[in-house]
């Protein structure tokens, strides 16, 4: 079912951004930088009591400039309701009610949806008048705490993932392959759906119900099952998502969670924008396998370097996706549609890739005699061992005499050597080096 979502709303000042960064804080520190991609704090994941969840600051969205503050936060709070399975309502003790927690509390309770109430800014538990009154906004009871100081924050935590429900196993699913589709707005994803789904030898099985959650589409190709994710959320044409490219962010990072095979698509009539950077700097984090899929290929006036030229323009512009595939495609025309699940197939099989012990060290005793570890503190440097510990994505342990000694350049070296020895397209390498257990030789 993929990470539960969870939206912070509240007017401004309420200290919304000081509970975002306090729920995740912790995390956030382990997280590796990706050259070349805005660090975005609006929207991340975090876990509490075992459960992973997706946290937005809907704060931190901004809709339109210029606008009034009032109607912002009812924006933002529509954006929770469409999107989250929690959201966060959080007030100000001090301050008390006002008329815009009255006007946002109303949405919230009419949605249905399931809220936490945070009373924030409360410092100190004794006084419980501080918060009582907030009992009035009729969103059960308010949860008093202090984002500032951490206080009480467990507790809130405790009562989102109370409201997530159980843990559902996805049913009969398992041998599909779940592609997700994302980009910007207008790049063209729901032509794509369309035209991948239009394809003669693509078999559409029925989809029974129009209820919000079925929102993917099952198909069958060449014997294989496949499922769109989130086909419905992307056809549907909300204003909000028309208001911001924000919006498409958070969609794609549901997606892409719960994807095997990631569409970047791009639009071939306006290149590489921060926005496309961003989407596919997630990707890449969450380590899913993916094609770079540049749509739109028939506006394009074409000599015979243009592919060459935008193959270059995009190597530059996402330096971090060096290892994926790149298909011009027309979702108008069809050309090359078709690829697409072909491609598709082909990093999934990637991404699963195991390779042999033997081989994987022959491969790379054979580049570290060629270019030895630089040395230090007048120690050589040594991998004695390598071997893969699991698939999807393919991540490999370095047994050393000294990890500190393989620097950050030298992984990317022995990456170069194990794409160019095995391949592993599309697919996110991750390696691990560790200290040479002592009965290794
Ligand atoms: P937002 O606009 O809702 O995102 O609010 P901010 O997180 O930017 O916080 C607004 C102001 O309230 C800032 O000056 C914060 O330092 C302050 N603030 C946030 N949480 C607390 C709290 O728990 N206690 C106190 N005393 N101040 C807080
Ligand atoms: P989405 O917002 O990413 O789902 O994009 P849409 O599928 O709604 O497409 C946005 C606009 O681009 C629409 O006007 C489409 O007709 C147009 N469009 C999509 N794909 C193509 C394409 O391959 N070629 C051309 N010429 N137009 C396209």
């Amino acid at each position: 079912m993929g990470k539960p979502v969870v939206a912070i709303v509240g007017r401004p000042n309420v200290g919304k951004s000081t509970l975002f960064n306090r729920l995740v804080g912790a995390r956030k520190a382990i997280v590796e930088d990706i050259p070349g991609v805005t660090r975005d704090r609006l929207y991340d994941i975090t876990d509490w009591d075992g459960r992973e969840f997706i946290i937005i600051d809907t704060g931190g969205i901004r809709f339109d400039e210029g606008d009034i503050f009032a109607r912002e936060v009812k924006l933002q709070a529509e954006l929770a309701i469409d999107e989250a399975g929690v959201i966060i309502l959080v007030v100000d003790a001090r301050e008390g009610i006002t008329h815009e927690d009255e006007q946002v509390a109303d949405m919230l309770r009419k949605s249905n949806r399931p809220v936490v109430l945070a009373a924030n800014k409360v410092e100190n538990f004794n006084k419980q008048l501080e918060y009582y009154e907030f009992y009035n906004l009729g969103l059960g009871d308010p949860i008093p705490l202090s984002a500032m100081h951490g206080l009480n924050t467990n507790d809130l935590l405790d009562a989102v993932v109370n409201k997530f429900g159980p843990v559902r196993e996805e049913e009969d699913e398992i041998d599909a392959i779940k592609i997700a589709i994302v980009g910007r707005p207008n790049v063209g994803k729901s032509s794509m759906i369309n035209s991948l789904l239009g394809e003669d030898r693509v078999i559409v099985s029925d989809i029974p119900g129009t209820t919000r959650d079925a929102i993917d589409t099952p198909f069958e190709y060449q014997g294989q099952k496949y499922v769109l994710i989130d086909t419905a959320g992307i056809r549907r044409k909300s204003r909000i998502r028309e208001a911001t490219e924000r919006y498409s962010v958070i969609r794609s990072l549901k997606s892409i969670e719960r994807a095997d095979v990631v569409l970047i698509v791009l639009d071939a009539t306006e290149g590489v924008l921060e926005q496309d950077k961003r989407i596919a700097g997630y990707v890449h984090e969450q380590a899913k396998a993916n094609i770079m899929v540049v749509n739109k290929w028939d506006l394009v006036d074409k000599d015979g370097k243009t592919m060459h030229r935008f193959d270059q323009d995009i190597r530059d512009e996402l330096k971090f996706l060096s290892y994926s595939p790149i298909l011009y495609v027309s979702a108008l025309t069809r050309k090359r549609i078709y690829q697409i699940i072909d491609i598709a197939n082909f990093v999934v099989e990637q991404h699963h890739r195991r390779i042999n012990t033997a081989e994987l060290n022959q491969v790379v005793n054979e580049a570290t005699l060629l270019n030895p570890l630089p040395g230090g503190g007048g120690k050589k440097g040594r991998i004695y061992y390598t071997t893969q510990v699991r698939t999807a994505p393919p991540t490999f342990v370095y047994f050393a005499n000294d990890p500190e000694l393989v620097h950050f350049s030298y992984l990317r070296y022995l990456e170069n050597v194990l794409r160019q020895n095995f391949g592993f397209e599309g697919t996110p390498i991750r390696q691990i080096v560790r200290q040479k257990k002592r009965d290794m030789q």
